[in-house]
């Protein structure tokens, strides 16, 4: 018995420190054998079959150094990068997105289709694995290679059960999506809620001591935020941790969806926006808000400001909780309305500490960010390094 474990103990710590090497080479390549021996306090025995182990899975790859000023004979080890891949998809309300995403976490080729995938789950599973299909095929993938499946979509999810619970935006409920791509696919699939899976991309975006604590907030046809601490998700106790489209802003204010009052998403989801000004005006999408907010039209102008208000306070909130490094925001809002960042940097100035402002910052990964992020972390969660 004791043997067994000793053995058990002995391949498990095998396997850390190749994993642990793997991630080195990737995140600082191109490394030397020596630069390994020295990073890791191994020694140079196990690097060597580490490396040799490395290298026979095809994972890594060795080139000779050219410029002689590093030393003789000195041989660099790279990622071979395109010897594996994942698949990351989203689920938006109006469109499904899919991409290929390489082990180095870059994304090799994206594809958006729209698709009517609210209240139509069958109908966008199989849209996407028909849509997956074209993929391998089009872009010659051998289908060995694909490590796995990355879901992204809006709403509560089962994380460990690759489960969707609820998701208000899509009208989606109690669906095992992991099972069923993997059903149709043979691939193996993890899902995660669309912020949670972007903070993973933003992760790799910004630099390491920004990303370390870091929440991002996500502004569209919802609100929500995704909240990184010491680099790694923070899920709370049912993975719901980060939805502070629910939070309360305003005990006498609209009516929620939920059945709640004063929620912020019944002042800054796009459906809510739209709602209130409607009252008053043809208004029946985002761009129209935008067309009347460009005019100057009063009911519209003080509808947004009101909502950054909200906002602001939300944020201010999220600095207090967590005390992150940085604030991502992401979304359609400010890219409909680019001029209420002035307005969201004077309202953090009243409602946050002083120098708050300073740690917001805009996303740059626009449609790609939850694509990006699923593929990343299917490419992690299911590469096994023997
Ligand atoms: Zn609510």
């Amino acid at each position: 018995m004791r043997d067994k474990m000793l053995k058990h103990d002995q391949l498990y710590i095998k396997q850390q420190n190749k994993q642990w090497v793997y991630e080195l080479i990737k995140t600082k390549e191109p490394l030397t054998k020596p630069d390994l021996v020295k990073h890791t306090k191994m020694s140079p025995t196990s690097i060597n079959r580490i490396v040799n182990d490395l290298n026979s899975e095809n994972l890594i790859y060795e080139k000779d150094n050219d410029t002689k000023s590093v030393g003789r004979n000195a041989v660099f080890l790279q990622i071979n990068r395109d010897a594996r891949c994942s698949i990351g998809l989203e689920f938006d309300m109006n469109v499904i997105r899919m991409g290929v995403i390489n082990l180095k976490g870059e994304l090799t080729y994206m594809k958006e289709v729209p698709f009517s995938v609210r209240e139509n789950p069958d109908l966008a599973i199989d849209k996407s694995v028909s849509m997956m299909n074209e993929i391998i095929l089009e872009q010659g993938i051998e289908r060995a290679k694909i490590l796995g499946v990355g879901v992204g979509l809006p709403g509560y999810i089962d994380d460990k059960k690759g489960k969707v619970i609820h998701s208000d935006q899509l009208i989606w409920k109690d669906m095992n999506i992991a099972q069923l791509i993997f059903d149709k696919t043979d691939f193996q699939t993890v899902v995660d809620n669309e912020l949670k899976m972007q903070a993973v991309s933003e992760k790799h975006t910004w630099k390491e001591n920004e990303a370390e604590t870091m929440v991002l907030v996500g502004i569209g046809s919802g609100i929500g935020a995704a909240v990184l601490i010491n680099g790694e998700i923070y899920r709370g106790s049912s993975n719901t941790a980060g939805e502070i489209g629910h939070s309360i802003v305003n005990p006498n204010g609209n009516v929620c969806k939920c059945g709640k009052v004063g929620c912020l998403a019944s002042y800054i989801s796009e459906r809510s926006l739209i709602q209130q000004a409607a009252i008053a005006m043809q208004a029946e999408s985002m761009a129209d808000l935008a067309h009347y907010y460009e005019q100057g039209q009063p009911l519209v102008k003080s509808i947004l400001e009101q909502a950054v208000m909200y906002l602001a306070i939300a944020i201010g909130n999220i600095f207090t909780t967590y005390d992150p490094k940085l604030v991502v925001l992401s979304g359609q809002f400010f890219e409909y309305f680019p001029r209420l960042k002035t307005e969201l940097e004077i309202r953090l100035n009243q409602y946050s500490q002083h120098d708050d402002t300073k740690r917001i910052k805009y996303s740059t990964l626009q449609n790609k960010g939850v694509v990006l992020g699923a593929g990343i972390v299917a490419g992690e969660r299911f590469l096994e390094l023997g």
